[in-house]
């Protein structure tokens, strides 16, 4: 009946990177490495990291009609997601120009090109995908707006999953079709607008308050929580013990993955401990899509 587990609508975003000794300050120049050029945004990082895994995914999605653009499309195929949802031109594609120092620091400008002309009509285009999805997540790295849009098309019986990065306030219709909102200290913090009190476990009871079906709070090393409105308390979900050695993109394989296996019926305990095996395997390799594991590697963790 479903022709995707998986649609993920969200960012698409050309990463820069450049080594440099030191960043530069206002009106200097500095000498880095070669230029790394790697596929990233949310979205994207996210459609490929449940595609490896095996879901079948398509990507909502729009870039530039540029050489970015192009590279994109062609990570995107290469990992197997459907890109029939991706539009091209209106603005060029979106790109994160990062300099990064050799303790880690990192100074990142992003300019959202493209992902800021995904629109809400460009979601009402595209509603027959909705229909064709068992599962849809999205990110914030699009305008609110589209988000809404997607919410208010969701068909009966299609699970909504937010990861609201970067953070904003959220309107109380998104929060509510979230089954689940994931969200890092970060973003919780945002998404309460006040102060974070007390254990993760009070932070995922602050934020069902607000409306979610249910809550996962993800801690990094230390594993992730959930919560759901229908249920009392709360649920530690344990992480796997690994050599990290580059967190990036973590977070976007974890919510890949869970949104994956609530689609295959998993519960939320269950769905989360394997989204954390996940994660796990991503930090274990450098970058972001190509650290992403498949099924198998992520068996033999
Ligand atoms: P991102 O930096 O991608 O935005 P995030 O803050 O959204 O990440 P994290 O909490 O860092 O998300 O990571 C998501 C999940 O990945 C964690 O809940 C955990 O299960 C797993 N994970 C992250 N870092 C580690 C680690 N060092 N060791 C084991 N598992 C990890």
């Amino acid at each position: 009946m479903y022709d995707y587990d998986l649609l993920v609508v969200g960012s698409a975003n050309a990463d820069l990177v450049i080594g440099v000794e030191r960043r530069p300050g206002a009106g200097e120049t500095v000498l880095g490495s070669d230029l790394a050029l790697h596929p990233g945004g949310k979205g994207a990082n996210q459609a490929v990291a449940a595609a490896r895994l095996g879901a079948r995914t398509a990507l909502l999605a729009r870039v530039g009609d540029d050489a970015h653009g192009r590279l994109l499309l062609d990570s995107q195929r290469d990992a197997g997601v459907d890109t029939v949802g991706v539009l091209v031109g209106g603005a060029p594609t979106g790109v994160a120009l990062i300099t990064v120092d050799p303790s880690g620091d990192n100074s990142i400008v992003v300019s959202p090109g493209a992902n800021g002309r995904l629109a809400p009509e460009d979601i009402r285009s595209a509603t027959s995908l909705l229909h064709v999805s068992r599962v849809v997540s999205a990110q914030l790295e699009i305008p609110l707006e589209t988000v809404v849009e997607v919410v208010r098309r969701l068909p009966e019986g299609t699970r909504f999953v937010l990861n609201p990065s970067p953070p904003r306030p959220l309107p109380e219709e998104v929060l509510a079709a979230c089954d689940p909102l994931i969200v890092n200290e970060h973003e919780a913090r945002v998404i309460v607008g006040g102060d974070l009190e007390g254990t993760p476990e009070d932070w995922a009871r602050a934020l069902l308050v607000l409306g979610p079906r249910s809550v996962v709070v993800t801690l990094g090393a230390e594993g992730a929580l959930v919560a759901s409105a229908s249920a009392e308390g709360s649920t530690r979900v344990p992480s796997v013990k690994v050599e990290a050695v580059d967190t990036t993109g973590a977070g976007d394989a974890f919510t890949a993955a869970l949104a994956w296996k609530l689609g295959t019926g998993a519960e939320l305990a269950g769905a989360a401990a394997y989204a954390a095996r996940v994660g796990a395997a991503a930090v274990t390799k450098a970058g972001a899509q190509v650290s992403f594991p498949t099924a198998e590697e992520v068996a033999a963790l």
